[in-house]
């Protein structure tokens, strides 16, 4: 089942500096939304502040209230690591774990939650997470091989996998595309557009095109200059906030003069 995202006055610190300033948007199920804007304006700071993943960060405070379906997940009774499993995160550019097999890549966070699961659960998860990565066919009959065999492409994807199999309802996607080649690029752009249809999709972008190609909705976030908070300037249909935007910030942005 997909999850709405309700941000509300979102700001976040990293001890003095605010690098996140009063965001508030919503996010619907069953689509994808394009976090873009210049780098240092907060958008991974906000992917991480959605799955309570900045926790991890000791300088990092965050201000405000974030809502899934309605129920605030810096709600006092709320589990940071449930959280985690309903909204999962691929970060920017990365590894599987290097000394496991594809096989145990797929299901290592399965396992940090349901450390018991069975030999037939864990197949026919190993197998859904792999055909929604669009994997399954190039790596089915070596699933006991190390991952590192594999392509830069496939690697992603199987990061992208053992987010997957985890469940989440929401799942964040920093830079999923970011140094790789035009193919495998191509096939997680593809990829991103299936997972949109039972999940909440979030992906950060630095590439314009892709946001056009792979999203309903664009978020644009910019800062007033150096050492100034991110904010967001402006949040709308994608084909909107390309061809019309409402600010000169974003078109100066997506035109290229900006950023
Ligand atoms: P973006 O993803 O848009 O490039 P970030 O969210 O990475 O932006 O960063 C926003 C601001 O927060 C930047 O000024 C960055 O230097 C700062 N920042 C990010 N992570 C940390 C951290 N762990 N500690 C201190 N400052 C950070």
């Amino acid at each position: 089942m997909a999850r709405r995202i309700e941000l509300r006055h979102l700001s976040v610190r990293y001890g003095d500096l605010l690098a996140v300033q009063d965001v508030s948007m919503t996010i619907e199920p069953r689509s994808v939304t394009a976090l873009i804007g210049p780098s240092g304006c907060g958008k991974s700071t906000m992917l991480r502040a959605m799955n309570r993943m900045l926790e991890l960060i000791p300088s990092a405070r965050v201000q405000g209230r974030v809502l899934l379906d309605g129920t605030n997940v810096y709600g006092r009774a709320v589990d940071p690591v449930r959280v985690r499993r309903s909204i999962g995160m691929v970060y920017q550019q990365p590894n599987p774990f290097p000394t496991m097999s594809i096989r145990d890549n797929v299901l290592a966070g399965v396992r940090l939650s349901d450390r018991r699961i069975g030999r037939d659960r864990a197949d026919a998860l190993v197998e859904s997470s792999l055909r929604s990565t669009n994997l399954w066919e190039e790596v089915s009959r070596r699933l006991g091989e190390p991952a590192t065999g594999l392509s830069g492409g496939q690697q992603r994807r199987l990061c992208i996998a053992r987010a997957i199999a985890v469940e989440p309802e929401v799942l964040l996607l920093d830079e999923p595309c970011s140094a790789l080649d035009p193919i495998s690029t191509a096939t997680i752009e593809g990829l991103i557009g299936r997972l949109r249809e039972d999940r909440t999709v979030v992906i950060v972008t630095h590439n314009m095109q892709q946001a056009a190609r792979v999203s309903e909705r664009t978020a644009f976030f910019s800062t007033d200059g150096p050492g100034t908070p991110g904010r967001l300037v402006e949040y709308d249909d994608t084909a909107t906030v390309f061809s019309n935007p409402r600010h000169q910030q974003t078109e100066d942005y997506i035109t290229g003069r900006l950023g």
